[in-house]
């Protein structure tokens, strides 16, 4: 009571009731060398994020009030999205399970890759379709198919989408529109 006559927090919910250790925290993204503003990668709603980097390390993502999406906003799935940084469970190698076989194996990037576009130019050529039945002119391939993230910017989007079309790819998606 004294104190909150002496704060004047008569109600006692401020000042009067905030504990020294309280008083002590300072938020983790107060230490933070500079801030960047980015856009939540996870849905197609695009609210606006504030990055804190400390050591060149995310260490902390808020929602940005400057955003007129969002306003400071972010639902719970994005306000966690440090996670898909920093979680120490997150895969950062190749990993390759050969068929038939029970465990994955570290496979280096530019195999990878190879093996990927081996795969898709043995599709296209093996499914490629230039007439229907009929002969109209179809030039495309069933056997191919791209479902995007929404973890995907705009450009990879842009990319992808000119590839596949290119490819003579009709089945082209993104998990953004599901
Ligand atoms: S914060 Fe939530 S609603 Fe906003 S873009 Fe990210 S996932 Fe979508």
């Amino acid at each position: 009571m004294v104190r909150q006559l002496r704060s004047g927090d008569v109600f006692g919910r401020g000042p009067a009731v905030t504990s020294p250790t309280t008083r002590a925290t300072t938020s983790r993204n107060a230490t933070a060398d500079r801030m960047v503003q980015s856009v939540c990668p996870y849905c197609a709603v695009g609210c606006g994020q504030r990055i804190f980097v400390k050591d060149e390390k995310v260490i902390g993502i808020e929602g940005d009030p400057d955003s007129p999406i969002s306003r400071g906003r972010l639902c719970p799935k994005g306000a966690a999205s440090e996670q898909l940084v920093n979680a120490p469970g997150r895969q950062t190698k190749v990993l390759y399970r050969p068929p038939g076989a029970r465990d994955w194996q570290p496979l280096d990037p530019d195999t990878a890759m190879d093996m990927i576009a081996d795969r898709f130019l043995a599709s296209r050529r093996r499914t490629w379709q230039d007439t229907d039945s009929q002969g109209r002119v179809l030039r495309r391939t069933m056997g191919i198919a791209s479902l995007g993230g929404a973890t995907l910017d705009n450009e990879e989007n842009y990319l992808i989408k000119k590839l596949f079309t290119a490819a003579g790819a009709i089945q082209i998606e993104n998990q953004a529109r599901i």
